[in-house]
């Protein structure tokens, strides 16, 4: 099989390729240009053209199918080689800015969902993804792709700022080595230049990689789902919470590194009647004092799977109006796509859809 070029490094590709500048032509036209035939890179000499088309491919994901809510939010299905299935998320925005002359801008902002696992090991008792088991991670390549296609195909020039958030399906620090390599591509000033703190790593907690991942510095934002203020609650609904729970998850956020100007976000799943309550939302704050937090209430979205029931809207308000009061950020988070199930939670393989229902592979410009 060839090679995904996606998982290559500038570093390593200028280690490939001599002389080195041929490692930032084919950096543009993959990240720049979005091109992924090797011939249509014309700077390169035809031998070069050649030697990259016979051992690698830019080609590593064909989208099967792509579904546009009617707020916007588009979810991605991808096939990977091996022919699995996983999708992403790209959800966009309304953005305002205040120019020079204190004038509102109204623009648009993006974020990019990206899977960084087919399937998940950690098995929470909420998440869709879950339910399906774990197949395999996804490769530094294969995570880096989905953000070239998701700029292609929506048309977004490569200037155009995007966020990203490992939110999609799989637990990223599971996917350690993977996960942060694919962090760095993004970065890549000759590239898709993504800065890393733009990139958000969400985890539901392995405490260990989160040092380690601290000890990188490599300046992404960190993403804790907390979704329980005890550990009797929080070890039902995220069995690895038996192994590191709350207390050791903290300890490793404390001696996460911060940017001056950030917070580290805790993620808290609202569930109807069981951590809900006022009791609830003082305890949260209680946990959270001492650290530069900020909390974002998600109000779980039921599926099939699951017998947790939605939250009502008042309730959710009463929690972020207490935090809010105490003076801890809090934000409810905005449920996007959810008439097409690409909010969160709500993503996971489809392979079996696939073996009996015959779905076009989308052609790409
Ligand atoms: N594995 C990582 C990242 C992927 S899950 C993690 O757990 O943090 C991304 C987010 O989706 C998490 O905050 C998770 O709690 C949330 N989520 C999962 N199932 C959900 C559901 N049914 N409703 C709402 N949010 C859900
Ligand atoms: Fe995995 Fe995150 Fe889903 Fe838990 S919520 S099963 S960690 S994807």
């Amino acid at each position: 099989m060839k090679k995904n070029i996606y998982d290559y490094t500038l570093k390593e590709l200028e280690e490939i390729f001599k002389p080195s500048f041929r490692a930032k032509q084919i950096y543009h036209w993959l990240y720049v240009k979005y091109i992924h035939e090797f011939e249509k890179m014309p700077n390169l000499p035809k031998t070069l053209q050649q030697e990259l088309s016979e051992k690698f491919s830019a080609n590593n994901l064909s989208i099967i199918e792509v579904e546009t809510s009617q707020d916007g939010t588009r979810k991605y299905l991808f096939r990977t080689q091996d022919g699995l299935s996983f999708e992403s998320v790209f959800i966009k925005m309304r953005d305002k800015k205040i120019n020079e002359e204190g004038k509102i801008i109204e623009g648009e902002k993006y974020t990019f969902c990206l899977s960084s696992q087919v399937g998940c090991k950690v098995g929470c008792a909420f998440c869709s993804t879950a339910k399906g088991g774990f197949v395999r991670n996804l490769s530094a390549g294969e995570i880096v792709e989905q953000v070239v296609r998701l700029k292609e195909d929506n048309g977004l020039a490569p200037e155009k700022r995007v966020n990203i958030v490992y939110m999609g399906m799989g637990e990223p620090l599971d996917n350690f080595d993977e996960v942060t390599k694919a962090i760095q591509i993004l970065s890549e000033l000759n590239g898709l230049s993504i800065s890393t703190r733009r990139q958000t790593i969400s985890t539901s907690g392995i405490a260990p990689k989160i040092k380690k991942l601290g000890e990188l510095d490599l300046g992404v934002q960190l993403a804790i789902s907390l979704h329980a203020v005890n550990d009797e609650l929080r070890s039902k609904l995220i069995p690895m919470n038996k192994a590191y729970n709350i207390e050791k998850v903290l300890e490793a956020v404390r001696e996460f590194p911060v940017d001056a100007r950030k917070r580290v976000m805790f993620e808290y799943l609202v569930i109807k009647g069981l951590n809900d309550d006022l009791g609830s939302a003082k305890a949260l704050l209680k946990l959270l004092n001492g650290i530069k937090a900020k909390v974002n209430l998600i109000l779980f979205n039921p599926h099939e799977e699951s017998e947790f029931e939605r939250p009502h809207i008042q309730d959710v308000k009463r929690f972020a109006d207490f935090l809010v009061n105490k003076g801890l950020l809090c934000t409810i988070r905005e449920s996007k796509g959810i008439d097409i199930s690409a909010a969160c939670g709500q993503l996971r393989e489809k392979e079996k859809k696939f073996k009996y229902v015959s779905c076009e592979t989308k052609e790409r410009k």
